[in-house]
């Protein structure tokens, strides 16, 4: 059997934590949510925006929790009998818990931020490295305060190789999270206007992300894209924060990691590429000349994590994409197929373009359109309006044949479309449903994508139903 995740005594030493009732001599998981918590793990009362964990305290100890971990000050409100952890501030703690989990671990690790591409990488980077040895890595994009305390205090002491998720909307954010994670590997994917609202410039975002800097350890080695235009400026940055050792990966020629020659396919591409002065060939099993990109950082990586780059490059031909970020559906018409892209996770003018790109490379039959579905891109502050009226020159470059829009910011591009291209507008996203099922003919490929909020799931979930 292989050792727990925390010993009880591991566990109270690291948080420095008072014990009430019967805690279990062993932990196997942290959870921070009594719906999904499995039985021995630790439950971590946190203080949210909306709710309180220490209302579901009493949840967690009654699925099978070996404790919870609940703030002094809370603790006559909680149910009596239970087993508690006790400290002033259970988020503390479990940032404590993480930083003891760093401490004695061996691992090497790799931290991953950037204004897009986070996740796709991370995930890719878990695939490539398993075929090298034990992986811990960030579950979704849990990649904020607590996000990344919370993966750090989930990582066995036998892990080999960490990867960590690093994301943030405002200054100042990123500094303590990798101060915990303190990488030996750390990767900007790219810089994007993205959190324009938080943000006077792109500028101010490359000095923000370039915070990663700040915790990677000494001898560390920084993976910048050569190809952003945010490039000069995060490698000054690293500069000031002592970073010798910058890895470039892109199509400049230039780079370190060169991509030389792709293919674009639906289903995936095939790439050509020179990793680090290594010729190498590989596939990766997820559309878009953005997940080439990504790659290129994943395999510069690879290699500087000490992992084997042949296996790294069979695993990536296996990844498949994450629900709501490029995964294709079928839909079964009266008079044949048509297939619709989900993307309805989460959109930014970076991560829209990089879609709509996707959805232009996509093999269509004849007749079959090439139909785009977008609702607003939030969070972009004063620019929201010309941002989306700037998809304009992506959808003509994707030669899409039929825009369907929604929401206020949309509208705007709406009224710049050309006549040929409209397909239809809605104030709330549903709106879009009914004009859609009676439009979409066998042969169209459909992409679909907004912001979380603007509802584009539901879109996507009702036009499954229907076919
Ligand atoms: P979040 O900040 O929401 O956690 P993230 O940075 O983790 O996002 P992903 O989830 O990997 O990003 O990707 C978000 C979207 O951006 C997806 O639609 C994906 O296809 C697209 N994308 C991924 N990588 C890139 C890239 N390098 N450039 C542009 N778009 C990208
Ligand atoms: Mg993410």
């Amino acid at each position: 059997m292989s050792a727990p995740l925390w010993t009880r005594a591991d566990f109270l030493t690291a948080t420095g934590g008072e014990a009430r009732g019967d805690i279990p001599d062993e932990i196997t998981g942290i959870s921070i949510d009594s719906r999904t918590l499995a039985p021995g793990d630790a439950y971590v009362a946190i203080v949210g925006d909306r709710l309180d964990g220490h209302d579901f305290a009493g949840a967690a100890l009654e699925a099978g929790a070996a404790l919870a971990l609940v703030a002094r000050d809370k603790l006559a409100d909680l149910p009596e009998g239970g087993r508690y952890v006790v400290v002033d501030d259970p988020l503390q703690a479990l940032r404590d818990l993480g930083i003891a989990a760093r401490a004695r671990s061996f691992a090497r690790i790799v931290a991953v931020t950037g204004s897009v591409g986070k996740t796709s990488t991370k995930e890719a980077l878990r695939l490539a490295l398993a075929r090298s040895g034990k992986v811990h890595a960030s579950v979704a994009s849990f990649n904020n305060h607590w996000g990344v305390p919370l993966t750090l205090a989930r990582m066995p002491a036998d892990t080999e190789y960490g990867v960590f998720e690093i994301g943030m909307n405002h200054a100042g954010e990123i500094t303590p999270l990798v101060k915990m994670v303190r990488p030996h590997v750390a990767i900007i994917t790219t810089v994007q206007p993205v959190h324009l609202e938080f943000f006077d410039s792109v500028e101010h975002i490359a000095q923000a992300k370039a915070e990663i800097f700040n915790g990677l350890e000494p001898e560390g080695v920084a993976i910048l894209n050569k190809d952003n235009d945010q490039f000069d400026l995060l490698k000054f940055h690293a500069g000031l924060a002592g970073v010798r050792n910058i890895r470039t990966f892109g199509e400049d020629p230039t780079s370190d990691s060169v991509m030389e020659k792709m293919s674009l396919q639906a289903g995936g591409s095939s790439i050509q590429a020179r990793i680090l002065g290594q010729e190498f060939t590989y596939k990766i099993g997820i559309p878009g000349k953005h997940q080439v990109r990504n790659s290129l950082a994943v395999l510069t990586a690879v290699v500087d994590m000490g992992a084997d780059l042949a296996l790294a490059g069979l695993a990536l031909a296996e990844m498949q994409a994450p629900k709501g970020r490029g995964a294709v559906i079928k839909l079964a018409l009266a008079d044949g197929q048509a297939c619709l892209i989900d993307e309805t996770y989460n959109a930014n003018p970076a991560s829209m373009r990089a879609a709509l790109a996707v959805l232009g490379e996509t093999p269509v039959r004849l007749p079959g359109r090439r139909i785009a579905v977008l609702g607003d891109m939030r969070e972009l502050g004063t620019d929201a309006d010309r941002l989306h009226q700037e998809l304009l020159e992506p959808i003509q470059a994707a030669n899409v044949d039929l825009v369907y829009l929604t929401g206020p910011h949309m509208h705007t591009l709406w009224e710049r479309l050309p006549k040929a291209r409209r397909g239809g507008y809605a104030d709330v996203s549903t709106g879009l449903v009914d004009m859609l099922t009676s439009d979409v003919r066998a042969g169209d490929v459909m992409m679909i994508k907004g912001s979380l909020g603007t509802r584009m799931g539901p879109v996507m979930e009702a036009l499954k139903k229907e076919f």
